[in-house]
Formats: structure tokens, sequence, C-alpha cells
């Protein structure tokens, strides 16, 4: 494995968003805009909606559709209501306040007015930075960040754990043909935990998943489960690997040169045929015990 490219939400960061603040310039109250908010993310699954949990709302909402990789549409009071990312609502007409900031924004709009925004923050998990540095001592060329969320928030990221690059505001088709680039440039591991991670998944030559948060979907498509969610696994899996090669290239070799020198000595007859038999099972214990060591 020689690049390793990592989903963001959920596998660098702990998934668990927490709502930071409503910013400035919406036309409605803040508590009406998480009301808004939180109507319409009771129907999604993805991490960003945990964060709208705790927010009572009275709203009714319906025929609620979810963009994957872009945020949700429904209807309250039969006007078409948006919520998510700010390429979504621009593409669907809606003229918003763009603001910068290191944390992930989320947009909302009703009847095509725009109402405001608000800020989430999501942790990055404990010991990213020494996972990508020590992945680096064991001969990964580069490790990359492919996230569905925007730049500033993914530079920061990138930043923070040491990581050498990243592909902000992907779709889950744009996170696809990125990841075919990347295999090109050898071995590709990929590590991920959403639905929109499955497809990368199937064309990563090893794809690893998160066991407590991955969705089951990722779960199915992976190679290896990380069955705590953390990524020191990964260091593990690797250092295993490598020793797993080790073991298997030491094993084929010696068989193969004990066979033929046994043959060499029963042809010339200096080993009768009863003790290369016996010779041949003693290289096979041989190698089965070598291949124990993998445990220790
Ligand atoms: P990642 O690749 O980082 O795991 P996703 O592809 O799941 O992220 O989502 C990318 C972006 O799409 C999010 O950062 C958010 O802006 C928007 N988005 C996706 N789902 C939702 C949702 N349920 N509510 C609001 N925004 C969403
Ligand atoms: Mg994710």
């Amino acid at each position: 494995a020689k690049v390793f490219a990592f989903d963001k939400t959920g596998t660098l960061t702990k998934g668990e968003f927490v709502v930071k603040n409503v910013v400035e310039g919406g036309q409605v109250r803040d508590e009406e805009l998480i009301s808004v908010i939180s109507a319409l993310e009771k129907y999604s699954s993805h991490p960003i909606s945990k964060a709208f949990e705790s927010y009572e709302t009275e709203l009714l909402v319906e025929s609620v559709e979810e963009f994957a990789g872009k945020g949700l549409r429904g209807f309250i009071d039969g006007e078409e209501t948006l919520v998510g990312n700010a390429k979504f609502l621009i593409e669907r007409g809606v003229a918003i306040k763009e603001s910068v900031s290191p944390y992930t924004v989320i947009h909302a709009s009703k009847g095509g007015r725009y109402l405001g925004a608000v800020t989430l923050v999501d942790e990055i998990r404990e010991g990213c930075r020494q996972v990508v540095a020590e992945l680096k001592n064991l001969g990964v060329k580069k490790s990359v960040v492919l996230t569905g969320d925007r730049a500033d928030r993914a530079r920061e990221v990138v930043n923070e754990v040491g990581m050498d690059e990243f592909k902000a505001e992907l779709l889950p088709n744009e996170k696809l043909s990125e990841a075919e680039k990347l295999k090109g440039l050898g071995g590709l591991v990929y590590v991920g935990d959403g639905i929109n991670d499955a497809p990368v998944m199937k064309v990563a030559n090893c794809a690893v998943s998160m066991g407590k948060l991955g969705s089951s979907v990722a779960v199915e498509a992976s190679d290896v489960v990380l069955i705590k969610d953390e990524l020191k696994g990964l260091v593990d899996g690797v250092k295993l690997a490598k020793k797993t090669k080790k073991i298997v290239w030491q094993n084929i070799v010696f068989s193969v040169l004990m066979k033929f020198a046994f043959m060499a000595l029963g042809v010339l007859g200096v080993l009768p045929l009863s003790l290369a038999v016996f010779a041949d099972v003693g290289v096979m214990l041989l190698a089965v015990l070598n291949s124990l060591r993998m445990r220790f």
C-alpha cells in the first residue's frame, strides 16, 4: 500500500456534530432557523442530523428527500424547504450568504427565501496525527482526505493531522474518480464510514471501514473492519500484513528448496524413500510452526 485515502466525517473526525453558532445575516430568528433545520434532519441518518436531535420542533414536513453529499429537501406549509451545503442551495436557485469558516456550515431556505446558516463542529479523533506519521514510517507515500465538506474545513483537518493533500466538495461519484486517480500512484487503501464511501471501497485495493459508527453498507463493502473505530488499527494492520508476507515467502522458499534437496538425494539413492517421505512431512510441520510466529 503506497497511498492512504480517508473520508473526513466519521473517519478522521468523531462524527459527533455539535451546533456551534448561528451565522448572522439570516432573515429569521435563531430558534426559527434551528426549528426548520431540525424538522428536516429528523428524516436523515447523516452524522450531521444528530446535532439537531435535542431540538424540539412542531413544524410538520412532507415528502422529505435526502441528497447524498448535499443535504435535504422537504415541504413545510406547502413551501419547498432546503437544508444543506452552500452548493446545494445555490444549485436550486437560492441566493445565500457565504461565510468563511473553519467549521462545517449548514444553510437553510424556505420557499426560495434564504433563512440563514448554522456552523457545526466535529472533533478530530485522538491520535490521528500519530497514525499518519507512523504510516509514513511504514512506507506510505501519500495520505489524502476525500470529503464532501468544504475546502476550509478540509484544509484545517489536513493541517491538524499532518496529511499531504485534500480534495473537498466531492459528490459520491467524484470521490470515485479521485480514488481511481490515486490508485494510479500505487496500491490504494481507502478508509471510510458512510454509504457514500461504498463505491470507492469497491475500487480501492484494500477498503477499511469503521465498525461502530460505520453504516452497514460500508462495513459490507470493506475488506477490513476497525471494530473499535480506532485508526491505530491501520498501523497494526500494515505491520501484520508485512509480517505475513515475509513468513509466506520464507515458507515457500524453504519448502521448495528442501523438497528439491530430498528429491535429489532420493534419486541418487543416498536417502531411502521412506526417509524422504518422513522429511517431507517434517518440512510441512516446520512451515506450520513458522506460520504460528504470526501470533507473536
Ligand atoms: P463526508 O465526505 O465528509 O463524509 P458527506 O459526503 O456525507 O461528507 O456530506 C458532504 C456535505 O453534504 C456535508 O458536509 C454537508 O454540507 C452536506 N450534507 C450531507 N448530508 C446532509 C444532511 N443530512 N444535512 C445537511 N447537510 C448535509
Ligand atoms: Mg463520512
